[in-house]
């Protein structure tokens, strides 16, 4: 018989490469959606569906509503927890960031505990909380960052998405604790790149891209180094990680690190415009104080900018199998599927 999973935040950008990947594999994925009558948010993965071997269901939850995952948890063998914002911009971070993270990410593993059924429960963390700026490496006396580390200097005033997502994996560990039914492992990618299954996503990695290809950045732009992998490495990721007997803990899921000037380059080469991109470094000290009109803080650029940065990607290697792919591929399928 077919295992069944219960599948938050499916109609994202992260979530329905996951539906995907679980439909081919022949699962029935209970997706969760905020509201079952609005079709236009996951008409995407029913189309999506139509002659994969899988069995998909929409089940109606909201991360804010405890309780609300009960129903679509019994009965499931895993539960993949993957809803949580991912807003480059908002008002309220403790409203639109830190609740949803937080509540939600206990409503769901209280759901798990409930359920009877529920085996494994896969948390879609992310590297931010492993650390908060890139200044946290040499300031921790560190040449990487591994599945040890975690982020101390996020704050609900510094850094508030990577607060939420700290604040969220340390209950699931908390919760994952107290109870015997189901094993918990997490997953922690760093910037999510890769062409979007549907277009409805509000993820922070669209809006990224978008920034550079409209020339937001043109011409200079602080050195600020990310970690980047491809959304289907941190798709497979999951499966792995709930399949897998021997799967736990914490793994990072990142490819390769590169400055905001080499991203820039190599979407220039890889389907942007290059005459929009940046090619200069701008100094932090000069950048620093009009940083709010990029949309960013002062404190920001401060920490983050020419710091370098480097996560160790092992564990995700030897024990998940995961082949991390040319990230010029994941670049032009994503530039082609955006601009299309
Ligand atoms: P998306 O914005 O594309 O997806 C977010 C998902 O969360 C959507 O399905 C959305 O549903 C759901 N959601 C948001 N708020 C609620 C709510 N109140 N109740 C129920 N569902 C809700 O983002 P991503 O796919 O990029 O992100 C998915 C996960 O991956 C997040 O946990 C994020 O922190 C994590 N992550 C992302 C990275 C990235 O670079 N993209 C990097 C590392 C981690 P709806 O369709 O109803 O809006």
């Amino acid at each position: 018989m077919s295992k069944t999973v219960l599948l938050t935040g499916a109609t994202g950008y992260i979530g329905s490469w996951i539906c995907r990947y679980l439909l081919e594999s022949g699962y029935t994925v209970r997706a969760s959606v905020r509201n079952k009558s609005n079709s236009a948010r996951y008409a995407h993965l029913e189309t999506m569906a139509q002659g994969l071997p899988g069995t998909l269901e929409f089940w109606e939850a909201d991360l804010l509503k405890p309780g609300s995952y009960d129903a679509a948890a019994q009965g499931s063998d895993y539960v993949f927890h993957v809803a949580s914002p991912f807003l480059l911009k908002y008002k309220d971070a403790q409203k639109e960031l830190i609740d949803p993270a937080l509540q939600g990410t206990r409503n769901v593993l209280e759901a798990a505990t409930r359920s009877g059924t529920v085996q494994r429960v896969v948390l879609t963390s992310s590297v931010a909380s492993i650390y908060g700026d890139n200044r946290d490496m040499q300031a921790q006396g560190l040449g990487t960052f591994n599945e040890t580390h975690w982020n101390t200097t996020s704050s609900l005033t510094h850094q508030q998405y990577s607060y939420s997502k700290t604040l969220a994996e340390r209950a699931a560990w908390e919760i994952a604790t107290n109870q015997q039914q189901w094993s918990l492992v997490t997953i922690n990618p760093s910037f999510v790149f890769g062409p979007p299954i549907g277009d409805a996503s509000d993820s922070g990695s669209m809006d990224f891209l978008k920034q550079f290809l409209s020339g937001k950045y043109f011409g200079a732009a602080p050195l600020i180094r990310f970690g980047f992998v491809d959304v289907r490495e941190v798709a497979m990721a999951h499966l792995r990680a709930a399949e897998l007997p021997h799967a736990s803990g914490r793994y990072i899921l990142s490819n390769i690190v590169l400055s905001t000037l080499e991203i820039g380059k190599l979407l220039g080469q890889n389907g942007g415009n290059r005459m929009v991109m940046p090619f200069l470094k701008a100094p932090k000290k000069l950048i620093a104080p009009v940083a709010p009109l990029f949309g960013v803080s002062k404190a920001f650029v401060l920490h983050n900018a020419d710091y370098p940065l480097a996560f160790d990607n092992s564990r995700s290697i030897r024990e998940l199998g995961i082949q991390y792919r040319d990230f010029k591929e994941t670049l032009r399928e994503m530039v082609a599927r955006v601009k299309a």
